[in-house]
């Protein structure tokens, strides 16, 4: 019903139509001069063409010429003009109705013009917006052409990169295999942007060197934007494969780091007890230990082969963990049961200082029982560890939100600010307090990983020679 052909002929007929309507009003009914004839005739041209455009606006005012000559200028009925003033005042108001038609057009076009070009900007700045959104190069990649052609309104958008030739499409068009090397040779020959045929071609080129070209369906853009739009791409995907080079630099950088910081601390760490059962063993052997000193010899032989025992496990588990090999099946698990499991577990600690647990029977966790029952142990023992003998030992737990936060609190020799962060780190012991208390520093590391891979997160607050409180958060069983 919209097609041009019907608005054009609805527009013709309604021109007509208030041309026929003004002369009746005039020649049946209000008998007025010709002045005012012609100013009125003069109006409706005028609004013709700013409504409808020139041609309407140019052929109702020869139309109206006619129809103000024949019924208004004497002598009224005929084409025939006597008085030569009626002739001028005719060609005035030709002329008069053409010019402010044409300049009433002008206006028009230039407003739209102005309209088109807002719109163009607005499409810029949109698009802008969309492509630095994008996380990676290969989903910026992906998502230009839908991010184009629904910005522009296209029916269809294929993006195509020299580099690999690849292709990325949105919308109903299929880029064949067959059509690559047309592509291939469009990019490398195209100048400019350009559209025929209802396809709008844009080179995405970085400085002169072209990397690609996009194809647009369903929509015409001037020359200046759709250049404009083909460098923003350029842009964002040279800016995309920046940053994403620099963060793969970083990680290497980093993973190089926590490699050789993880080898250093595991041969500083092995070397101290190999280095003792080393001498005791070379003691035991050349003889002349007897007795009491040979039974201590062989005793610290056990301890440091125990000592290398738990850090080898230890250092196994954190790998695992990073690779994510730790399988784990979780399922609701009762806090109060799991913290009984704890204690049951690392009984030692109980015999060494009064344990207080408070912990509502009906809080549930989503975890995996076996596996978070270390961290609940770790931080249990380290409590007992970095505390004197006797000092107590508080378990509470308290839903907060979504999360389940166990707190296990110790009145023991604290942590300095500086080093509560760096605890969770792998290897690291606290610098003052850790000297004599045996540990190899990766419980926490460890119990970090367990709680982060159970979508929660471990925190301390702690003050030197007060105490410290370990809380774990881990997500409440919905
Ligand atoms: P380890 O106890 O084997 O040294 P952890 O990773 O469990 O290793 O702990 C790292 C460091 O954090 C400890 O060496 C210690 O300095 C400090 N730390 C852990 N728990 C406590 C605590 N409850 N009180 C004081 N310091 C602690």
């Amino acid at each position: 019903m919209n097609s041009p052909r019907v608005v054009a002929a609805v527009r013709w007929t309604s021109a007509f139509g208030a041309l026929a309507v003004i002369v009746t009003i005039y020649r049946r009914w209000l008998h007025v001069n010709p002045t005012t004839v012609a100013l009125s005739l003069l109006l409706l041209i005028l609004v013709l063409a700013a409504e409808f455009g020139l041609r309407y606006a140019v052929a109702v005012a020869i139309a109206a010429t006619a129809l103000y000559n024949f019924y208004f200028l004497p002598p009224v009925g005929t084409f025939t003009i006597t008085d030569p003033q009626n002739w001028l005042a005719l060609f005035a108001f030709l002329a008069t109705a053409i010019i402010a038609s044409r300049l009433a057009q002008r206006a028009k076009d230039e407003a739209s013009d102005a309209r088109a070009r807002q719109r163009e900007l607005e499409v810029l700045f949109r698009l802008s917006r969309e492509l630095l959104q994008s996380e990676s190069v290969a989903a910026l990649l992906s998502g230009i052409p839908a991010a184009v052609a629904s910005v522009t309104a296209a029916s269809s958008g294929v993006l195509y990169l020299l580099e690999g030739d690849r292709v990325y499409q949105a919308g109903p068009v299929a880029v064949s295999a067959i059509e690559i090397p047309h592509l291939r040779q469009l990019t490398n020959t195209l100048t400019g942007a350009k559209g025929d045929g209802g396809e709008m071609q844009v080179p995405i080129r970085t400085g002169v060197r072209p990397r690609g070209l996009l194809l647009l369906r369903g929509v015409t853009l001037s020359q200046e934007s759709a250049e404009a739009l083909g460098s923003l791409i350029a842009l964002s995907i040279e800016r995309s494969q920046a940053l994403e080079g620099i963060a793969r630099g970083e990680a290497a950088k980093e993973s190089e780091r926590l490699r050789t910081l993880m080898i250093d601390s595991i041969t500083h760490e092995l070397r101290t007890p190999l280095t003792s059962i080393k001498g005791a063993a070379t003691a035991l052997l050349t003889g002349g230990v007897a007795g009491e000193n040979g039974r201590e010899l062989l005793q610290i032989i056990d301890e440091e082969s125990d000592r290398l025992n738990r850090l080898v496990s230890e250092a196994v588990e954190m790998a695992q963990l990073d690779a994510q090999q730790v399988s784990m099946h979780f399922a609701a698990v009762n806090v109060c049961g799991l913290v009984q499991e704890a204690r049951d577990q690392c009984a030692w600690v109980e015999e060494q200082h009064p344990l207080r647990v408070q912990v509502p029977r009906t809080l549930e966790v989503r975890a995996d029982a076996a596996v978070l029952r270390k961290v609940i142990c770790n931080l249990l023992e380290n409590a007992a560890k970095y505390s004197a003998v006797g000092a107590p030992i508080t378990i509470t737990a308290e839903a907060r939100g979504e999360m389940v936060v166990v707190n296990i609190a110790d009145q023991g020799v604290g942590i300095d600010p500086a080093e509560q962060a760096l605890i969770f780190e792998r290897f690291y012991r606290a610098h003052t307090q850790a000297e004599g208390t045996p540990g190899t520093g990766m419980g926490l590391a460890i119990s970090r990983a367990i709680t982060e891979a159970h979508g929660g997160s471990i925190a301390v607050t702690s003050q030197p020679g007060q105490g410290s409180v370990f809380s774990v958060a881990i997500p409440a069983m919905a």
